[in-house]
This record gives C-alpha cells, structure tokens and sequence, in this order.
C-alpha cells in the first residue's frame, strides 16, 4: 500500500507552506488544470476532510474538474499482502510513464483506520516511480467506514484525472469487501497471484475470480518459473468454467517477475486491447456510467444515514431502544419500527 514516504519531500514541503494559507477555489482548480502535484495533493486532503466547511470546498473543486475529463483508464490491482503489488506497480508505472503515460496510484486500504496508517505504511515503497514526475502516489485515505474510503478515493480519481494523469491505478489489499468497492469504480480489474504447490484453486474467493478481468501469477522468476507456469494453466482452466461476461471478454491469465521486469508489457498490451474492444463496443461508456448511478445511489443511502444520525431525536430514540432491546422489553425488529416510527413522527 502507498504510505507517506513515498510523496517526494519537495512536494511535502510545498504541501505544508499550502496548508498554511486558505487557498480559494479558483487557485486549487487552476493548480490542478495545470497539473501542479502539490496543489492535487492539497485538493485531495481537503476532500478528505471531515469539516463540513471544507466539503463544500471540496464540492465545487469536484464539479469543476468534472467537467475537464479526459480519456483516462482506471485498473485496480488487488492481491494479499506480500504478493508482490508494490513492486508491480513500480515496474508497471515506469512502463507506462515511460510510454509518455501520466501515472497516479490511490490505494483503498480500510485498515488503515484501525492501524493508524497503511498496514505496509513503515515499508518504503515505489520509491523509483514517486520520484517520476510523471507520476502521482497517494496513500490510502483513512475514513471511518470502507464506504468513506471508497468515496474519498472515487473522488480522488476524478481530481488526478482533471490534472492530467491517464492511467489511474488503485490498489488494494485482497482482504474483506475492499476488492468488491475497488473494482465499482474500475474500468479493469487485476488480480496478482502467487504460484503455490497445485493448491491454486483452494482459498481463493468465487467472487474475486468472477470479477477479474485478469489474473497474473506474479514472481514467476528463478525457481518458482515452472510452478508459475503450471498454476498459469491451472487458473485458465478454471476461468473457463465461468460463462464469458456481458462485454464478451474472456477473463486471461498471465504470468509476470516484477524483479526481473519479464511479463509487464505483456500485461499492459492485454489491458490496451481490453480497453480499445470495450470503446469499440460500447460497454466502456455503459459501465461508467453504471459505476456512475451505483455511486449515487449509495451516497444519496451515506447521506440519508448521516443526516438523521446527528439529529438530536434520532440519537434519543435509539438510546431508549437499545436499552429497551437489552432488558429484552421489546424484540430488535419492534425496536427498530418504534424508532422508525418517532423519526417518521419528527418529519412531519
Ligand atoms: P505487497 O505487499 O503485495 O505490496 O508486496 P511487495 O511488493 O511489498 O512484495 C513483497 C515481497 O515480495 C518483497 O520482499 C519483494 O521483494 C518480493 N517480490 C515482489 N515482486 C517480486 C517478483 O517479481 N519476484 C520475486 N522473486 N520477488 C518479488
């Protein structure tokens, strides 16, 4: 996962003299057009702010850069800790921005909220490719809930977009819902695997499988060369046994060394395809904008939440409940139909 060091020190130095002033709209979203990293970075820290002054802020920088869009590519990579995901990012970065490509890596890790900073967050990592100019890394934002991390970093998207960067490349851990939340806001979906002794199929998630458009079999080097090829067909024969997806593409499996930089390009190539196919017929455009009405939807529910957990005879009411359910008074459902009930009582 991206942690703090791996933002170059001058951009951090130019974030602190930043933070200090209250910078207007117009300066941020100026700074952004221009592909100024600092002020992407400020921009994206006032997005992740918790202060509802600065979410109207943050608002109308999102609305503005809405309307600067640009012909970007959003891949997610998952895989467990210690597959290898930093290291291919790096390498696959350094491909990319060495094809002229503006590369920014987010990351979605809800860990990071219990650990105060990405698990990984002591490890430097991508220390090559945060030094690229022509590339953006932004640590996972630390929300209270996944579903705040998710829209921290769906809007993050949005922002690095309108300052230019083409491929955008979210990671995540491959553990609980995280994989699911990343690949809703995805147009390609990697997942990195590791070779093991014939046991690839066990103790891997149905879901995962049926959301990658792509498994590599990553550190496919030295002694695990043979295995990784082995597990290579292993998993080919498997995602045959999926139907073929709605965008008539056939999930590939690859396998890749980031050590030895062999099987990256090849990667990039099948994603450059994937992509090129989906524009041509169509389902590029449709899943954004499905991944569009799922994300509103799902904020109009944050919303709604948020809005009568402040209120006053919502936080009552539900006190009375809890205790009313504890002493076993009232069963949990009536419980909860009586608080329903008082808020309905409040809106009239
Ligand atoms: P992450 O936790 O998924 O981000 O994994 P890292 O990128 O931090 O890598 C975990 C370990 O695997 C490190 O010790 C890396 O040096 C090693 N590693 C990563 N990629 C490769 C590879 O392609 N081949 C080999 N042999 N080791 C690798």
């Amino acid at each position: 996962m991206a942690s703090k060091k791996d933002i170059p020190t001058n951009t951090v130095s130019k974030i602190k003299q930043l933070r200090k002033q209250e910078i207007s709209i117009k300066t941020l979203v100026d700074g952004i057009f221009q592909g100024d990293k600092a002020i992407l970075a400020q921009a994206i820290t006032l997005l992740e702010s918790s202060k509802p002054e600065h979410f109207e802020k943050a608002n109308s920088i999102i609305e503005k850069c809405l309307s600067k869009p640009n012909e970007s590519i959003r891949i997610g990579i998952t895989g467990v800790p210690g597959v290898g995901k930093s290291s291919f990012i790096e390498v696959f970065g350094k491909m990319l921005t060495g094809l002229g490509k503006k590369v920014a890596v987010l990351a979605v890790d809800p860990t990071s909220t219990l650990t105060r900073g990405s698990i990984l967050g002591d490890k430097t990592r991508m220390e090559t490719l945060a030094k690229d100019p022509n590339a953006f890394i932004r640590p996972s934002p630390s929300g209270e809930s996944l579903g705040g991390v998710a829209r921290k970093t769906r809007e993050s998207i949005i922002l690095c977009e309108a300052a230019g960067y083409d491929i955008i490349l979210v990671e995540t851990v491959g553990v609980g819902q995280s994989e699911t939340v990343v690949h809703s806001m995805v147009d390609f979906f990697l997942l990195l695997k590791l070779s093991g002794a014939g046991d690839e199929l066990q103790g891997i998630k149905r879901g995962i499988m049926e959301m990658a458009d792509a498994i590599a079999i990553n550190k496919a080097d030295g002694d695990n060369l043979k295995k990784a090829k082995l597990a290579e067909t292993e998993f080919s024969r498997a995602l045959h046994l999926y139907p073929p997806k709605e965008n008539g593409w056939t999930p590939k499996v690859m396998s890749c060394s980031s050590i030895e930089n062999k099987g990256i390009s090849e990667i990039w190539k099948m994603i450059a395809d994937f992509i090129s196919k989906n524009r041509k017929n169509g389902h590029f455009e449709k899943n954004r904008k499905i991944q569009n009405k799922n994300w509103f939807l799902q904020t109009v529910d944050e919303q709604l939440k948020q809005f009568f957990h402040q209120k006053k005879y919502y936080k009552e009411s539900k006190e009375k409940m809890l205790k009313a359910v504890e002493q076993n008074k009232i069963s949990p459902f009536y419980a909860a139909k009586t608080l329903l009930d008082n808020i309905t009582k409040e809106l009239k």
